[in-house]
C-alpha cells in the first residue's frame, strides 16, 4: 500500500530554524519613515507652547537690512554678522545710501565675514538693482526676488517669511539635519525637505515653523550631539541613538 505525503508536510530544508542573526537583535526597529499627522500636530503644538512668537537671530529693522543681512549670513554665524551689520547700518541702511557708500567701503565694513569680496559686491548690485526696478523697496515675491544678485531660494524663504509673514520655510543646514533626524521631513536636499516640511507642518503653524526648527537644531539638536535628554520633543522623536544627560 502506498503512503501518500501528506501535502501539509513541512518540507524539511524549508523548515529548518536559522539561527538569528544576533547583530540584528540589537538593532534597533527601523524609524518610521515620516511622522503620523497626529505626532507632527503634537510637536507643533509643544513648539508654540514654549514660544509663541519665535525670532530669527539676524539684527535687522526692515526688509532692505532683513535681505542684506541674510546676504551676508551664507557660511557666516548670526552672531558674526551682527557684528559687521552693526558697523554697515551705521553708515548705510538704505539702497541709495550703500550705493553711495560704495562696494570698496561695505568690503571694508564687512571683512571680518567670510567670501565678504563677494558678498560686498552683491549688496551693492541688489541695492542698485532695487532702486531701477522696484523703487527702492525690497519686493514680496519669491520671482522678483531670486532675481537679484546673491539671492537664491533660501534668502528669498528667509526674507519672505520674516519681514513679510508668508509661511516659507527656509532649508539651512540646521533645518535640513532636524527635518532628517525627526522624520518631519526626511529628504536628500534641501529642496525635498523644504517641499516635505510644507506639506507635513499644519497650517496653524506654518508661519513660525521655519525659526522653531532653526532655533531647535541651533541649541538642542546639535549637528555632533544632539542634546536629547534636555529635548522637548524626546519622546515623540524617533531618532536613535538619543544622546543621554551627561554625568557629573
Ligand atoms: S530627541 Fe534628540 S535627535 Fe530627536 S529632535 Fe530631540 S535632540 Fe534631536
Amino acid at each position: 500500500m502506498t503512503v501518500r505525503q501528506s501535502s501539509k508536510r513541512r518540507d524539511p530544508i524549508k523548515s529548518e530554524v536559522r539561527p538569528k542573526d544576533p547583530a540584528a537583535a540589537k538593532r534597533p526597529p527601523a524609524a518610521p519613515r515620516r511622522l503620523k499627522p497626529a505626532v507632527v500636530e503634537e510637536i507643533f503644538r509643544r513648539f508654540h507652547e514654549r514660544d509663541p512668537e519665535p525670532r530669527g537671530e539676524l539684527e535687522h529693522v526692515d526688509p532692505y537690512t532683513l535681505l542684506v543681512a541674510v546676504v551676508l549670513s551664507a557660511q557666516a554665524t548670526d552672531a558674526g554678522v551682527n557684528k559687521a551689520t552693526r558697523k554697515l547700518f551705521a553708515q548705510a541702511s538704505t539702497p541709495e545710501a550703500m550705493v553711495a557708500l560704495g562696494e570698496e567701503r561695505v568690503r571694508e565694513l564687512i571683512r571680518t565675514i567670510g567670501l565678504y569680496r563677494n558678498k560686498a559686491k552683491n549688496v551693492v548690485a541688489l541695492s542698485e538693482r532695487l532702486i531701477a526696478e522696484h523703487g527702492g523697496a525690497v519686493p514680496p515675491s519669491r520671482a522678483a526676488l531670486e532675481l537679484l544678485p546673491g539671492v537664491g531660494r533660501k534668502t528669498a524663504n528667509v526674507v519672505l517669511n520674516t519681514a513679510f509673514g508668508e509661511p516659507t520655510i527656509a532649508v539651512d543646514t540646521h533645518l535640513f539635519r532636524v527635518g532628517n533626524r525627526t522624520r518631519l521631513a526626511p529628504g536628500k536636499t534641501p529642496l525635498e525637505v523644504e517641499l516635505g516640511l510644507e506639506k507635513a507642518v499644519p497650517a496653524a503653524y506654518a508661519r513660525h515653523a521655519h525659526h522653531w526648527l532653526i532655533l531647535h537644531g541651533r541649541y538642542v539638536c546639535k549637528a555632533r550631539k544632539p542634546e536629547c535628554w534636555r529635548c522637548l520633543i524626546e519622546d515623540l522623536c524617533p531618532f536613535e541613538p538619543k544622546t543621554p544627560a551627561p554625568t557629573a
